[in-house]
């Protein structure tokens, strides 16, 4: 038999938590053959969610499912991770500064980055989806400096899946046969949804757009004061809809971040935050999003590709905003 693989959960008892405990436990994460040994941490206020959510699990008898653990210290909770999900984060409260909500944040993910330096497995692969996620990635990575940086990255595929869904229901193609879409920058309002070099079905997604919308002007009208705050406000359209935020998504992107960051991308690119090397101009170390493939279990930045100037314009404008994000965080002394 396989040897189980070590996922460590953090936030464990609150809402998205609870979305991907069941689906990890099902191997819809890591493939129906392989084994996992569940480690959930918790802040003791939720540490009896998570005890509940692990009687759950032991309920439903899964039979990839070896082990589950609570645990409310990160040093324990990380032993041997091979897999880490940071879900659990500080959410902004009313009336909260930026300044106070990146230091409570500092104080979660520091020393999480550093217990994953102490404890976790050589192979240990961190996704961050607790908000600001990007710089919280950053903050946790600047804490694990024997951890190869490219091992620390951020959601934003909950935000392509959700341009691959916009994109599908105007074009009307199903949503699998869309291709080379990218989510660049910050998971925040300021992230660039990019169609432009993107297909569904083989077929140029703008050249099919164009066709549609009645023309190039129109599609680009579509583009700028549709599609992309739609994509970028979705959160809170799912809020005043649902009348709660978005959970089940939000697990399921996490979901197929690290399916396809261990089993690979099969169809082309996809989108996740990762270090930056300098590509498209991002400055070095930026924990941003971009056009990436996953090729024998690491993310490689599509290279090459070619930006024109509204492109570029909404990349730079996002990416300053991650750089005033981690300026904020250096001069806390955080990083
Ligand atoms: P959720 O499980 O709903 O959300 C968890 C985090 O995911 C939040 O930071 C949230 O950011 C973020 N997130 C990212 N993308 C999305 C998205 N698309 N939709 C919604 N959320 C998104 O929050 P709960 O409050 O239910 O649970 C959080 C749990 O974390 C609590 O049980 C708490 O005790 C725990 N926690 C654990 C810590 C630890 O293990 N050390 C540390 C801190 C908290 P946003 O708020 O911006 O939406």
């Amino acid at each position: 038999a396989k040897k189980p693989i070590t996922v460590t959960l953090t936030g464990a008892g609150g809402q998205i938590g609870y979305a991907l405990l069941f689906r990890i436990a099902s191997g819809a994460m890591l493939g129906p053959d392989t084994p996992v040994r569940l480690n959930l941490l918790e802040i003791p206020q939720g540490v009896r969610a998570a005890e509940g959510a692990a009687l759950e699990l032991q309920d439903s008898a899964f039979p990839l499912l070896s082990h589950v653990e609570v645990y409310d210290d990160a040093r324990s909770a990380f032993h041997g991770a091979n897999v880490a999900l940071l879900v659990g984060a500080r959410p902004r409260s009313a009336g909260m500064e930026r300044g106070d909500l990146l230091t409570a944040n500092g104080g979660i993910f520091g020393p999480q980055g550093a217990a994953i330096n102490a404890a976790a497995a050589d192979d240990v692969r961190v996704i961050v989806v607790g908000n600001p996620a990007n710089t919280n990635a950053l903050i946790a990575a600047s804490h694990a400096p024997d951890v190869p940086a490219e091992r620390f990255t951020a959601l934003t595929r909950l935000d392509h899946n959700r341009a691959l869904g916009q994109l599908a229901a105007t074009v009307d193609t199903p949503v699998g046969d869309i291709r080379r879409v990218t989510i660049w920058g910050n998971h925040s309002a300021t992230q660039f949804p990019d169609i432009a070099h993107a297909t569904a079905a083989g077929d140029s997604v703008p050249a099919l757009l164009a066709a549609r919308l009645g023309g190039t002007d129109s599609a680009r009208e579509w583009l700028v004061d549709e599609f992309i705050p739609r994509v970028a406000k979705r959160g809170a359209e799912i809020i005043e809809v649902r009348g709660s935020s978005s959970v089940a998504s939000a697990a399921s992107a996490t979901i197929d971040h690290m399916r396809d960051w261990v089993a690979g991308t099969p169809n082309g690119w996809t989108s996740a935050a990762v270090v930056s090397d300098g590509s498209y101009g991002v400055p070095e170390g930026l924990v941003s999003s971009f056009p990436v493939e996953s090729v024998d279990g690491t993310w490689r930045i599509v290279p090459d590709l070619e930006l024109d100037e509204f492109a570029r314009h909404r990349i730079a404008a996002s990416v300053a905003e991650l750089v005033e994000e981690r300026d904020a965080v250096r001069s806390l002394g955080l990083i």
